[in-house]
């Protein structure tokens, strides 16, 4: 394929080297109205012609020097010192006879004079004062402009650019992470064995004539150890690893990424076999697009990273595997076969997955009979590195109790820390908002249990945490459900709306306590709406679409301005209904509703457990 139509030189920029001048101008004026007279024999004082004559005559004048027009002389003050003056040449024909003639303090009491200035500094110190001494600041200074030039320019243009890119990049050869330590990841895990053998021995898909990928690319959500797991094959290969984040190609000069680039292939290549790994290399990677006037800096790094990447001889050994949570927003050129044509998939953990994930952190801390499966289901939706943080924080709180080891409530105590913010230590609560607050929390505890297809509560707690919650509703759900059904949804928002119901029902007020609580139910019937297909409605069309799936992910509508004003009252509709459903189970257990409260305002926290044995004392008894 033709290199060169895929990676055309961005024509350079020129930068503006008007501020550089104007710098020299000035140093230059500085030397000679400031420095340069101190080099001199003293003060030079102007004086008229009359006068020089007038102190000739009068026997005050030693030594006279005439130069270019001009008549430099020395003369007795009356105080006895001598003093330099100048004064213009004047047509004066007598002025030699004059001179010879006149007397002088001097020794010889003759007027000594020539037609050379004395005391000149030599002519080569002049030329370097004049000329290499402004010469080399104004090009020191021009170095500096230029260099603060590109780093408000962030890197654009092309005004300065030194071929080296300075910096060496140290390869790690004594990686110690292997496999082991990665958990769960199993699919990504296969993909990456291959290239592990391929590294141990090149030789043998050479023979054969197989060429492996080049590329590897790493994608998914942040934490879910895309930069460890590339360490990891490094470490199962046992070979060097080059690790550099794409930001860091992204240099103050122009060129400089490039050159680093260049570098990196060059050092990998004397290497050989070993492992490249650009980790978020989205910042280098992005599509180029004429539409906001592309980055020059950037550009010509990844086209350097394109030329080198087609360059290098795959069968020698260099893998290269980059990682990103971005990967829409990546050149085309990039995925394109023979770069990085693998695509690495790193999804947040699964039930399984995230208890295997707990146990690799656990094995790192010393723990007591440590229950990880509630752990595990309390933790949906978190990434590996959230895992590891509630591992770590776990620790801390043992160590805090000065205890020795880790319990299975420092855990869920570090879950809750994790997910919603430290206990307030003193809280500021009345005894009436406790009330409001217990009643909440049991309303969407009760609605909850109440719908057969709701997960059950783990533990529901009023203390109030850092994150702004008053109270905390643990749900836990048994299995992990891959598929949701629209019950499962509509009961979901319904439970969410079983707080506020709660506090309609027995205060005949609401509170702003609900906030969150409305965000997260509109927010599910509205995808409920636009993007599952499950309004009557909308039937099958889709309505939004959702950019940066790995980074939560922003929606955008892709409908005409009135559906998107209908599917607002569609949301409204089913966030209505929900809210009926809860406010009807709760009124037809107001009892439970009431004992539940109660007993969480005495306790505080409880269990799910607890809760469940009111709940089933009062079903059991109708
Ligand atoms: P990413 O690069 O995908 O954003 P990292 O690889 O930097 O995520 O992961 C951050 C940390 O999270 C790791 O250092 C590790 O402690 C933990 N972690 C993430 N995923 C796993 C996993 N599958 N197994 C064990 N630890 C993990
Ligand atoms: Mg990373
Ligand atoms: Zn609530």
């Amino acid at each position: 394929m033709n290199n060169k139509q895929e990676t055309p030189t961005p024509a350079p920029r020129r930068g503006n080297p008007f501020p550089a001048i104007l710098w020299g101008v000035l140093i230059v004026l500085f030397l000679n109205a400031f420095v340069f007279p101190l080099f001199s024999p003293g003060r030079i004082t102007t004086t008229d012609y009359g006068t020089f004559v007038e102190q000739v005559n009068a026997g005050k004048v030693c030594e006279v020097m005439i130069k270019s027009g001009q008549i430099y002389f020395t003369a007795r003050t009356d105080e006895g010192k001598t003093a330099t003056f100048r004064t213009g040449a004047v047509e004066d024909p007598e002025l030699v006879d004059r001179l010879l003639t006149a007397s002088s303090p001097n020794d010889s009491g003759k007027i000594s004079f020539t037609e050379v200035v004395p005391e000149e500094n030599s002519p080569i110190l002049n030329f370097i004062l004049m000329w290499i001494l402004p010469g080399l600041i104004f090009f020191m200074l021009w170095k500096q402009a230029s260099r603060s030039i590109q780093a408000r320019m962030g890197a654009g243009g092309n005004f300065l650019s030194f071929g080296n890119s300075g910096a060496r990049i140290y390869a790690d050869s004594d990686v110690k992470t292997t496999f082991a330590d990665v958990a769960g990841q199993d699919e990504a895990k296969e993909a990456l064995t291959e290239i592990v053998d391929f590294l141990h021995n090149p030789k043998k898909y050479a023979e054969i004539g197989a060429t492996l990928p080049k590329g590897a690319l790493l994608v998914g959500p942040p934490g879910t150890g895309k930069t460890l797991i590339a360490r990891a094959v490094a470490g199962e290969a046992k070979v060097p690893f080059f690790a550099l984040s794409g930001s860091e190609f992204v240099q103050m000069f122009v060129g400089m990424g490039a050159a680093k680039v260049r570098d990196l292939f060059k050092q990998a290549s004397e290497k050989a076999p070993c492992i490249i790994f650009i980790d978020e290399i989205d910042a280098i990677g992005k599509r180029r697009d004429s539409t906001f006037g592309g980055n020059d800096e950037r550009e010509q790094t990844l086209n350097q990273l394109l030329t080198e990447m087609d360059g290098f001889d795959g069968r020698k050994g260099v893998v290269i595997l980059a990682a990103t949570n971005r990967p829409e927003s990546l050149d085309r050129a990039l995925l394109r076969p023979g770069r990085f044509d693998r695509r690495i998939q790193m999804e947040l953990p699964d039930l399984e997955g995230r208890k295997a994930i707990l146990e690799v952190h656990l094995a790192k801390v010393k723990h007591d009979e440590v229950d990880l499966s509630i752990v595990a289901q309390a933790t949906a939706g978190s990434s590996g590195a959230e895992l590891a943080n509630i591992v770590n924080e776990a620790a801390l709180r043992a160590v805090r109790q000065g205890r020795r080891l880790v319990t299975t409530s420092d855990l869920e105590e570090s879950v809750e820390t994790v997910l919603a913010g430290v206990q307030k230590k003193h809280s500021v609560l009345t005894a009436e908002e406790k009330h409001i607050v217990a009643c909440h929390e049991i309303g969407h505890a009760l609605v909850a249990a109440l719908q057969t297809d709701s997960a059950p509560v783990h533990k529901i707690t009023i203390i109030p945490r850092t994150s702004g919650a008053l109270g905390y509703t643990m749900q836990v759900d048994e299995g992990e459900q891959v598929l949701l059904s629209r019950e499962n949804l509509f009961n979901r928002i319904a439970t969410l709306t079983g707080g506020r119901s709660a506090e309609e029902l027995v205060f005949g007020s609401i509170t702003t306590g609900a906030s969150n609580d409305i965000e997260q139910a509109t927010r599910l019937a509205r995808a409920m709406v636009t993007r599952f297909g499950m309004s009557d409605k909308y039937d099958m069309m889709g309505l939004e679409t959702v950019n940066n799936a790995y980074l939560g992910g922003d929606n955008s509508l892709t409908c005409s301005s009135e559906t998107a004003a209908d599917i607002d009252r569609e949301v409204l509709r089913i966030v209505k209904e929900a809210h009926g459903k809860a406010r009807e189970i709760l009124s037809s257990h107001r009892a439970i509703l009431d004992e539940a409260a109660d007993y969480l305002m005495q306790r505080e926290t409880i269990t799910g457990e607890e809760f469940m044995r009111i709940v089933r004392k009062h079903t059991a008894a109708a």
